[in-house]
């Protein structure tokens, strides 16, 4: 069964205690959830094994995709316990910063980094809650790094802790991530996000551990560090996905640097055809209002133009008073500006960009019929491009293009469907697509629900005339 969204720009929601029942998660994949992101940094493995369920409940009876995916910590210092809710951090308060296991106050906070006193010395600078608060350190003994407030704030159990500019002295995946990983595989979950990568070393270290317990996965590299960053081409190599984690990044490099960069790990994540992400903040004054700033619903659009396939909440719908709403808000920002792509000709210059792009390597024969296929569709106004696919390769590469049609990826494997929802306008449709006459019947199939009108084409592209040369076809159906 098709039911297509009204948007083609992938919406991934964070699942937290705002948005884990059947209800919210029903509400909010009506209104234009597609991904459900798990932060297995927050939660127990009771909730993660109910949320896991429920998502899937709440997509079967919908009867619609809705992949998962979990995102694992990686080594990120975050403030442990505290005695109350919250703690007010004034300007100028004395607080101490300890690596002791304890209950923090205003004067007194736990962290979860062992290391931290060898990691900082008087005069560096400590961030805390994605940088909202600022801390100068002024003295190092054993345990306890004694701090001035700089900037002050309310700060959350669990927050973040940056140290721009530190060596971490611990690896991307801890003992933690392979223990999570661990529970998730058993889960069937098959799509990881892996947090503040440095190489490319550590997406296969990642791929080598669910290797070593007889599964494959993809990943999604979470561009959040320096190295990261320097290392783009690399990691663009063996990852399966990118996330622009503009939280952590916007700490760890100068904030200033975050809209150029977004830009270019869009633009080199849309070449080699890897689902890109952009994340954190997208609509965060929805956390507590019922509407967006102006600049909040630019920043979603800009980013869409911008190439990217997904938008992001986090908080929005982890923690927020208005999951539901907020989902409605991005799918309504995301429609609209798909409709003025054209117009406002970002994509003429994306493809043109990536025509010359193509142009400067050796350009292959599924490359050259993927540009065709994409404007054959717009030329002929075609609704739907059918794209029977073995790894999802092919639909990822139409993706690119931006068509206005929607890419109809068939496959018969729920993971190799479930990894192909998360490009830019393409749907999966788990089917067998080997036989002669598989698209005359799902050709059919679309009639009979509406989907497409008499006379209307369809564009077809496969592998027809050589098996080594992959996708090698372009057809044209009239129905
Ligand atoms: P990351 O660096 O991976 O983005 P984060 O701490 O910023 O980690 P988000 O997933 O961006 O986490 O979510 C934002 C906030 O929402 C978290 O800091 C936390 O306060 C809350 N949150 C998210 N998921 C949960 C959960 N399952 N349980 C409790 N709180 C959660
Ligand atoms: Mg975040
Ligand atoms: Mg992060």
């Amino acid at each position: 069964m098709i039911s297509l969204p009204t948007h083609k720009t992938k919406i991934v929601c964070t699942v937290g205690p705002a948005s884990r029942s059947s209800a919210v998660l029903t509400g909010m994949m009506r209104k234009g959830m597609s991904i459900a992101r798990l932060n297995f940094s927050h939660g127990t493995f009771e909730e993660h094994e109910r949320d896991i369920s429920e998502i899937r409940a709440a997509a079967a009876s919908l009867q619609r995709p809705c992949p998962l995916f979990v995102d694992l910590p990686g080594p990120k210092i975050r403030v442990g316990a505290l005695e109350n809710e919250a703690v007010l951090l004034k300007k100028g308060d004395a607080v101490t910063i300890t690596t002791l296991d304890i209950r923090g106050t205003r004067s007194i906070i736990p962290v979860t980094y062992t290391r931290l006193p060898e990691s900082v010395s008087p005069g560096s600078i400590i961030y805390l809650s994605d940088g909202f608060i600022e801390l100068r350190v002024e003295d190092v003994t054993g345990n306890e790094v004694r701090c001035v407030v700089v900037v002050g704030g309310q700060l959350l159990k669990g927050k973040g802790l940056n140290l721009p500019g530190a060596k971490m002295l611990v690896p991307s995946l801890t003992e933690r991530d392979f223990e999570l990983m661990e529970f998730a595989l058993k889960m069937g979950i098959g799509i990881f996000g892996i947090s503040f990568v440095e190489s490319a070393e550590d997406i296969l270290r990642a791929k080598e551990f669910a290797g070593s317990r007889g599964k494959s996965i993809y990943t999604i590299a979470k561009i959040e560090r320096t190295e990261a960053v320097e290392n783009i081409d690399s990691i663009l190599g063996v990852t399966d996905a990118l996330m622009i984690a503009r939280g952590d990044l916007g700490v760890e490099v100068p904030i200033e640097e975050v809209p150029a960069l977004q830009k270019e790990l869009i633009r080199k994540a849309n070449l080699c055809c890897r689902p890109v992400i952009t994340a954190t903040q997208m609509l965060e004054s929805m956390v507590d209002n019922n509407r967006p700033t102006r600049a909040e619903a630019t920043d979603v659009a800009n980013a869409i133009l911008d190439g990217t396939d997904a938008v992001m909440l986090s908080e929005e719908t982890a923690i927020g008073n208005f999951p539901v709403e907020t989902v409605e808000m991005m799918a309504k920002i995301s429609r609209n500006i798909e409709g003025k792509r054209r117009s406002i000709r970002s994509t003429s210059f994306l493809q043109n960009l990536l025509r010359e792009e193509l142009h400067k390597g050796k350009i292959t024969v599924p490359d050259t019929i993927s540009l065709n296929t994409s404007e054959a569709s717009d030329v002929l106004d075609a609704p739907f491009i059918l794209v029977p696919t073995s790894q999802g390769m092919t639909a990822r590469r139409i993706s690119r293009f931006r068509p206005e049609s929607w890419i109809l990826a068939v496959n018969e494997d729920q993971r190799i469907c479930d990894f192909a929802f998360f490009s830019y306008g393409v749907y999966p449709v788990i089917m067998d697509a080997s036989g002669d006459e598989w698209s005359g019947d799902f050709v059919e199939y679309l009639k009979d629900s509406g989907l497409v009108r008499t006379g209307e084409r369809i564009i077809v592209t496969e592998g027809k005339y050589s098996k080594e040369a992959g996708t090698d076809s372009l057809g044209v159906i009239t129905v």
